[in-house]
């Protein structure tokens, strides 16, 4: 149990590697605050935490919203006493060629991917620079490393995610506080299920390792960050892509 006692807050929670790192850190003994925009996948995602034994929370929050955010942070703390892991996992994708890129598709992944993370990651880090203790973990993509056809505002955001981990690593090492990311490449959730099955076939014959990578990959290494194992790790940039990018 290596998150024995923790209080955890994941983003995007009630679904895909948001779900999967939930009930990952709630095996580790870690208490859970399940945040979704999608309440009802939240609350069976908590639901299955507290099967688990742990306690657990579910919280309907837009992450662009800094208000709903502001709220989020102090109804976990006082909810389930404090908050030591924050995982920004919820993202979106709306993806166009750059030059039929619209300005609400840039607007809207920009503002839950990159400025969600922000504010989730400000109110969280008040709490924990007071605690002398926190573990944050964004979670960016491959495409933020390499870029990818038809995901310039997903790409930015990712990269953007990066810039921001980094800042954060530098600003709160003294306060006891790290803050890494993970780098997932193609990963079997329902955001690579979209793809058309080709589009799926000629991705994997681009990765090493031969396969898409899964939710347990991801959640392997995010555990791995927010555990003490990882104490001396900070501002660091975790790849989990089967060699797909080096
Ligand atoms: P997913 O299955 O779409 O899950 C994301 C969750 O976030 C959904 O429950 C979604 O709710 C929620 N969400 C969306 N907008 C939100 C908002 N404004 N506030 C709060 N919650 C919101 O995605 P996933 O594939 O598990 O991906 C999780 C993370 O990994 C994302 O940051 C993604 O960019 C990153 N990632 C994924 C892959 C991959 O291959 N899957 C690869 C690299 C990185 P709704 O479903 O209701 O929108």
């Amino acid at each position: 149990m290596v998150l024995k006692d923790k209080v955890a807050l994941i983003t995007g929670g009630g679904q895909g590697i948001g779900k999967d790192i939930a009930l990952r850190f709630a095996r580790e003994g870690a208490d859970v605050a399940v945040v979704d925009i999608n309440l009802e996948a939240a609350e069976e995602c908590a639901a299955e935490v507290k099967a688990l034994g742990r306690k657990a929370i579910a919280l309907k929050v837009d992450v662009s919203n800094s208000s709903e955010v502001d709220a989020m942070v102090k109804q976990v703390t006082e909810e389930l006493g404090a908050l030591d892991i924050l995982v920004n996992n919820a993202g979106i994708t709306r993806d166009k060629l750059l030059l039929r890129m619209e300005d609400a598709d840039w607007d809207a992944v920009m503002s839950v991917n990159l400025k969600g993370s922000f504010n989730c990651l400000r109110a969280a880090v008040k709490v924990m620079s007071k605690a002398r203790y926190g573990r944050i973990i964004n979670i960016a993509s491959i495409v933020g490393l390499m870029g990818n056809a038809g995901q310039a505002n997903y790409s930015a955001s990712k990269a953007g995610l990066i810039g921001l981990t980094k800042t954060t690593a530098r600003e709160f090492a003294s306060r006891g506080v790290t803050c890494n990311a993970v780098a997932p490449g193609f990963i079997d959730t329902a955001m690579t299920q979209a793809m058309p099955e080709k589009a799926q076939e000629a991705l994997t014959a681009q990765i090493p390792l031969k396969r898409l990578g899964t939710s347990k990959d991801v959640s392997d290494g995010v555990l791995f960050l927010a555990s003490d194992a990882s104490s001396y790790i900070t501002g660091h940039v975790l790849s989990i892509n089967g060699g797909m990018y080096m």
